[in-house]
């Protein structure tokens, strides 16, 4: 029979495991303490367990753990990880050091099938969705790799669409709540706009907070830009918006990738401003990062300055983004892990 592995199991598959293997329940609180929060690599790490009982149990069980394919700092102390999964499929994550935080930027797919043109993992295509626990390695991993110091919040803007394998992630984000113990209120899911999905989330996840990458201010423009807006366009986007709960004092968040001479104008600000009343919301100005034989231009400092002092004077919130972890292809949108099912790289 094949080994099971505790990690792809929920809460309450651990206990059935627990239970059918003859053992008390306590058991399973404490495999699933070691397995999320002690970040155990092996059933023969929990030494909690007699040795015993961890032969027994390694018998007919396994967890699983992301190979780490590569590691890399870069000045700004941004670092990217390449990860194997069990398939040979690599997908990257990046951690973000700030003064008061540690932001861990994950995967929810290997690839993307919605082809944003000013985005190096939409130019991948879709390679395959990740399973829950794929997604909640990223954490442990990462978790594991930088002990002492602790991941704080926790973005879904690495490589995917979230909202397009939805199953996986709402069933990741209640592990990373409710087994990993990180308030929803640390979490964010961006999406590019899958409407129906933003309610749905809202419905089915625990009260993360919702990004979106708006990056367009017509609907001409995003669909460019965007393919995936000929499907669900601005105005059924920001509608979607207006509905999500938002609890006080929380905000959604737009990303707004500035491309040169595309989406940068001052009018692009001016229409981005109503676009926006009505809902709770702040602005990410992140200046493109530009990737080999890429059409696009990042706006000079200046047309970024001048578009964030329209929103301002329109009482929206907007940061400009720094980029971080440019030098080692880590920045927004830059993440592009090898596929290669099969082999190693
Ligand atoms: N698919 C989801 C989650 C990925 S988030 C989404 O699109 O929201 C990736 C973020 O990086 C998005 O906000 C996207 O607009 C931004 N991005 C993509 N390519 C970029 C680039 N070359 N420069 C700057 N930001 C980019
Ligand atoms: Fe996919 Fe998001 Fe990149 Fe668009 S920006 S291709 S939705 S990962």
């Amino acid at each position: 029979m094949p080994k099971i592995n505790l990690k792809a199991l929920s809460k309450q598959e651990v206990e059935s495991f627990i239970k059918e293997s003859g053992l008390p329940a306590f058991r399973a609180k404490q495999l699933i303490h070691w397995i999320y929060e002690r970040y155990a690599c092996s059933i023969q790490d929990i030494t909690e367990f007699s040795k015993d009982l961890r032969d027994a149990l390694s018998d007919k069980a396994y967890i699983s753990n992301h190979v780490l394919l590569d590691r890399q700092i870069s000045k700004d102390g941004t670092e990217k990880f390449l990860f194997e999964l069990e398939d040979k499929a690599t997908i990257e994550s990046v951690l973000i050091s700030e003064e008061d935080r540690i932001t861990l930027c994950i995967s929810s797919q290997a690839g993307c099938a919605l082809g944003c043109v000013f985005c190096l993992t939409g130019k991948l295509g879709l390679k395959r969705n990740l399973k829950a626990h794929e997604i909640i390695d990223q954490i442990i991993n990462a978790s594991r790799l930088i002990l002492p110091r602790r991941i704080t919040n926790i973005v879904f803007m690495g490589m995917g669409e979230p909202l397009l394998n939805f199953e996986n992630v709402v069933d990741a984000l209640w592990r990373i709540t409710g087994l990993m113990k990180i308030s929803p209120r640390r979490i964010t899911v961006s999406t590019a706009g899958i409407v129906p999905k933003i309610k749905e989330l809202a419905e089915k996840a625990p009260m993360v907070n919702l990004a979106i990458s708006l990056n367009a201010t017509t609907d001409k423009v995003r669909n460019y830009i965007m393919p995936v807006n000929k499907m669900y366009p601005l105005k059924k986007l920001l509608d979607a918006c207006r509905e999500f709960p938002i609890p006080p004092r929380r905000r959604i968040t737009f990303e707004y990738v500035m491309l040169k001479g595309i989406n940068d104008t001052l009018e692009d600000a001016k229409r981005l401003v109503n676009l926006l009343k009505g809902i709770p919301s702040k602005v990410n100005l992140i200046p493109f990062n530009p990737f080999e034989n890429c059409e696009f231009k990042r706006p000079d400092d200046e047309a970024v300055l001048r578009f964030q002092q329209i929103l301002v004077d329109g009482n929206v919130i907007a940061l400009i983004r720094k980029s971080k972890g440019q030098d080692i292809l880590a920045a927004c949108g830059q993440l592009k892990a090898k596929y290669t099912y099969g082999r190693k790289i």
